[in-house]
């Protein structure tokens, strides 16, 4: 889908940065989410030397560390015959593009043995992009058994004054003297920083809570304002008594997961605030909590919130809406994953996450914000900063205007939320007619670029107009497009384009899914073969990534809507089923697929962004819980399977802050560092219309959309004439 390459294609552009957004510490390494190594690392030895590694990669010790959990351990023996070299890659992360100046190289080594000197130390070089190599540096003092900061200048790596976060991809360590002896060596917390004096904080974090789940504890504070605060850091005891540094946190979320893996049991915790230089503050209160059975049902409420806290407390302050994905931009928000959050914000508010008055707070802010938020004919762009309400051309100059799927989604969580706030009072009545106002004015008739054309179009540039021109094409994520286009009461199109358009059997849909699915198979819109005995009406190749059924029909009962071809409910489940049946058969033999462990999705990914499906050229190894979860009204048992296990087995790297990590591969001892916007809300949503089918109610209630599907009906009977 050109949505993908669109993404890919972000990473390749720079864009203009806000002056306001939040500036990250330029970092190679922190800690590596797994255990055993590091995926962004990778060594070489020659000769009788060599650097102790796993498969290519640096280990990592869960025992020795400077930030905790964990540090790069440096295993080396030097000798005359050979070399070694060991590279630290700093992991790209989308939106993580705003840095602090810096003028040192910065990282913590420790040094066990008082048998090793300077000399036998490494040297240190940086890459740039082209893979070019500065001049190499020297650690020039040498502390036993204890964590020492080495600061380097940038400048004394190279002769030219380059910004670090515009020049260097890496860090390496190579091997210095020849002399035979093997030396260990660990370090941690390599990055780019400014000179400052140390300063020891004075702060502590504020109303410290803990809250007790299956195998994990949740502990909360009050929000951090210090700017000088680098990192805060958890101590954990068993006995409140004996207390060990278990985990850090950035100084922008007020929240630690501390997953123990195990039920009924208590656990205190207090907690530190560190500075720049990682000085130590004073510690907080201590607190306890203790871990307690959950049932199903417990468990389910347990996913739902904690994806919901991404649309909620880690909303963007001003416009309350959702960020594209945490950890990235601050300010940006991404108007898809802001409609998804909607009704995840729904979803909360009745299973009482938080009380109706604060949801009704909520979208009064959102409500104001879209109002005067730019659009285009009444479409919002893919990404709005939030606080200016301005288009960001996050994906390059040419997508500069409208978004019309984004617009959709977002418009499917306000229709739903417009039902939802049915209350006689002032708030609630401003809500809807905001609301309306909102879907009124979204021309969806002139995204036909011309009159007479059979096609919505996905983009609309104020400038370049047409540019991307990207018809939008059937069967994927873009159904509901079509749905609320017919829908409108004020700018529909003919109801005639839903298989003119979206279901197009023409050389122009066939050449456009042959193209992305690499296969003829479902070419025409209608599908026709069974895959593992389960026949599918309608998808291109064997159905696609699971975001598919997920991402329009959120709001949309995929029960009510059957069309010439198929009933959408049952064609979701066939795919979810597929889906399940490629993974159990794994034939690329990826670790960790199987009966349990299945969902291929578009999500974050150890090479990069992709949209997985269920074919070997589209399988890279990586599974998203969004992909089975997300998919729980279509396969109860076979999702509900999957939560446990991602929660249970994987939980100590893969369940966080807001709930489970985009994604993960074991085949890569890789996971995901990241959250996605698009990617929590629709397991907190899904999860619901699968308990309750609260969203989808709500939504199927709205007179334009009823409306809507009966157009549509009226236009399927009319064919079958
Ligand atoms: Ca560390």
């Amino acid at each position: 889908m050109v949505k993908i390459k669109l993404l890919i294609f972000c990473l390749l552009v720079s864009f203009g940065l806000f002056a306001q957004e939040y500036s990250y510490t330029f970092r190679f390494f922190q800690n590596s989410p797994m255990k055993g190594d590091y995926f962004f690392s990778k060594t070489i030895s020659s000769g009788d030397s060599f650097i102790d590694n796993k498969q290519g990669k640096l280990p990592v010790s869960s025992t020795v560390f400077h930030t905790p959990g964990n540090s790069i351990e440096l295993n080396y023996m030097n000798t005359k015959s050979g070399s070694w070299s060991a590279t630290l890659y700093r992991q790209e992360i989308r939106g993580m593009d705003n840095f602090k100046p810096a003028s040192h190289l910065s990282f913590w080594i420790f040094n066990p043995s008082d048998l090793t000197t300077v000399k036998d130390l490494p040297t240190i070089q940086l890459m740039r992009k082209d893979s070019s190599l500065t001049k190499k540096q020297y650690i020039s003092e040498l502390p036993v058994a204890k964590w020492h900061q080495i600061m380097l200048s940038l400048k004394s790596f190279s002769n030219s004054s380059e910004n670090p976060s515009d020049t260097y991809i890496a860090v390496i360590f190579s091997q210095q003297n020849t002399i035979n002896q093997q030396h260990i060596l660990y370090v941690d917390d390599v990055e780019c920083v400014s000179w400052s004096p140390v300063v020891k904080p004075a702060i502590i974090t504020e109303n410290l809570k803990a809250k007790g789940y299956s195998k994990h504890i949740d502990l909360s504070w009050e929000a951090i304002t210090d700017s000088s605060i680098n990192l805060v850091k958890i101590y954990r005891s068993s006995d409140g008594v004996e207390f060990r540094a278990i985990g850090i946190q950035q100084p922008y979320i007020n929240r630690f997961t501390d997953f123990t893996g195990e039920t009924g049991k208590t656990y205190f915790y207090k907690t530190t605030c560190l500075s720049q230089h990682y000085e130590e503050g004073p510690f907080s209160s201590i607190v306890k909590s203790a871990t307690v059975e959950m049932n199903d049902d417990d468990l389910l409420t347990m996913v739902q919130e904690a994806s919901f806290r991404y649309y909620w407390e880690a909303a963007e302050p001003v416009s309350g809406l959702a960020l594209e994905n945490i950890h990235g931009r601050h300010d940006m928000i991404a108007t898809g994953a802001s409609g998804f959050g909607i009704m995840a914000l729904i979803a909360g508010t009745e299973r009482q996450f938080i009380t109706r008055d604060q949801a009704v707070e909520r979208f009064i802010k959102i409500v104001k914000f879209l109002e005067n938020a730019e659009s285009f004919h009444g479409v919002y762009p893919h990404f709005l900063d939030g606080t200016s309400g301005k288009t960001v051309p996050f994906f390059g100059q040419r997508d500069n205007g409208a978004d019309l799927v984004e617009t959709s989604f977002l418009l499917q969580g306000l229709l739903a939320a417009k039902q939802y706030f049915s209350g006689d009072n002032e708030n609630e009545i401003l809500i809807r007619e905001k609301i309306t106002a909102i879907w009124e004015k979204v021309e969806w008739d002139w995204f036909r670029k011309t009159p007479e054309s059979k096609f919505l179009y996905w983009h609309w540039s104020p400038d370049k107009e047409w540019i991307i021109n990207h018809n939008l094409i059937g069967w994927n994520e873009t159904m509901v497009t079509y749905l609320l286009a017919i829908a409108s009461p004020t700018h529909s199109i003919p109801a005639s384009m839903y298989y003119s358009g979206w279901a197009n059997q023409d050389s122009t849909g066939y050449n456009y899914r042959a193209n992305w699915g690499q296969t003829s198979d479902g070419a025409t819109y209608t599908n026709g073969t069974s895959y593992y005995g389960i026949p599918l009406a309608v998808g291109v190749s064997n159905g696609g990534p699971l975001f598919f059924t997920h991402y329009s029909y959120m709001g949309y009962d995929p029960q009510l809507i059957t069309d010439e071809y198929t009933n959408y409910f049952v064609n979701n489940q066939h795919i979810a089923m597929i889906n399940h049946k490629y993974c159990v058969e794994n034939p690329l033999k990826y670790k960790g697929y199987g009966y349990d462990g299945w969902g291929l999705t578009a999500s974050d990914g150890p090479f990069d962004y992709s949209a997985d499906e269920p074919v070997i050229w589209q399988d890279h190894g990586k599974l998203a819980p969004t992909g089975a979860i997300s998919s729980f009204p279509y396969t109860p048992k076979e999702s509900m399977n999957a939560l446990k296990n991602y929660y249970n087995n994987y939980g100590s790297f893969l369940w966080g802050e807001y709930g489970f990590k985009d994604a993960f591969s074991l085949s890569h001892n890789w996971c995901s560092t990241i959250y996605m916007g698009l990617n929590q809300a629709p397991m907190t949503v899904m999860i619901e219309n699968y308990r309750s089918g609260l969203i989808w109610n709500l939504f199927m209630q709205n007179e334009d959309i009823l409306n809507g599907l009966i157009k549509l009906e009226t236009e399927t009977n009319s064919r079958k004439k």
